[in-house]
């Protein structure tokens, strides 16, 4: 990969993503929306990745409005032929895979006791094997390249056993999205693909809607944060952008907490 280097005289350059062409799964809103955002900021092509065909078309506009160049493609990425198909298109549209946002995810909360298998298999189908099939089909391209960068979005209850809330399908698959991203660092390190993941803390978000209807809830979990808020969306997705950009050259294997400290207690 081309890194960016600081001899420490001069201040580095901006963190640069020219012309990379950036897939985010679940793109089309909340943390993969402030995600597409940061990317084009820094000069990225973003591809969205989204089953939301309502929310795609309001994404679709917003970046026509502003002349970007980008692509956006209606796909469920659980589904094996139509995650190979969109990754195709990618490439014979735009001609490279630089970056892959693992960013789409999914919760049922319920006490463990009422979870079906059914609603356990969909949460590990979304935020796990989906993970897996899109980093094999963006892998491919990178590996042919000799470089790329892939982020996964975890969460903080991939790193602790919550307790707010019963969740169990959701900290499953979030803990297994870490050590996931360990072992693609590992086995994909020879090729010059770096491989992370974002731990965000809560974000106010479709996914957490019902949760921030009970202001109760949300003072508790503002008590619990050391930081006393929430995070923004665009706070992830500048994680998510730096983990992606050549700043982060040595940076491969490691889930980074974006989390106001709620982990370091
Ligand atoms: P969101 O607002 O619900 O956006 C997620 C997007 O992904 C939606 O458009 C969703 O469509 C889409 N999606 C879901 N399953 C998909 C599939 N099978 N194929 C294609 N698209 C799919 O969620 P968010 O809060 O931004 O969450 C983004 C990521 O951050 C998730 O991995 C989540 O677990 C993680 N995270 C979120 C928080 C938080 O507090 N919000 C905290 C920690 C981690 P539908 O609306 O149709 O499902």
């Amino acid at each position: 990969m081309s890194t960016e280097h600081s001899s420490g005289s001069r201040p580095a350059p901006a963190p640069s993503l020219e012309g990379r062409v950036a897939i985010v799964t679940g793109g089309a809103k909340g943390i993969g929306w402030a995600t597409v955002e940061a990317l084009l900021e820094a000069g990225a092509v973003p591809v969205l990745f989204d089953r939301d065909a309502a929310a795609l078309d309001r994404a679709s506009g917003a970046l026509q409005a502003r002349n970007a160049d980008f692509l956006a493609m209606l796909v469920d990425i659980t589904d094996e032929a139509a995650v190979e198909a969109a990754f195709a298109d990618t490439l014979r549209q735009r001609g490279r895979i630089d970056i892959l946002v693992n960013n789409a995810g999914i919760a049922l909360r319920r006490p463990t006791v009422d979870l079906s298998s059914a609603e356990w298999r969909a949460v590990v189908e979304v935020n796990l094997t989906a993970v897996f099939l899109c980093a094999r089909a963006a892998a491919r391209p990178m590996i042919a390249a000799g470089r790329g960068a892939i982020v996964n979005v975890s969460s903080i209850m991939g790193l602790s056993g919550g307790g707010l809330y019963p969740n169990i399908s959701y900290q499953s698959t979030k803990g297994a999205v870490v050590n996931l991203t360990r072992a693609l660092a590992v086995e994909w390190a020879g090729h010059g693909i770096r491989v992370n993941a974002v731990a965000p803390t809560w974000v106010r978000t479709d996914l957490t809607k019902n949760l921030m209807a009970d202001p109760e809830l949300v003072r508790r979990i503002m008590d619990m944060t050391p930081l006393r808020r929430l995070a923004e969306p665009r706070e992830v997705a500048d994680a998510i952008v730096f983990l992606a950009s050549d700043r982060a050259a040595m940076i491969t294997g490691h889930t980074l907490p974006v989390d106001g400290g709620f982990l370091a207690q």
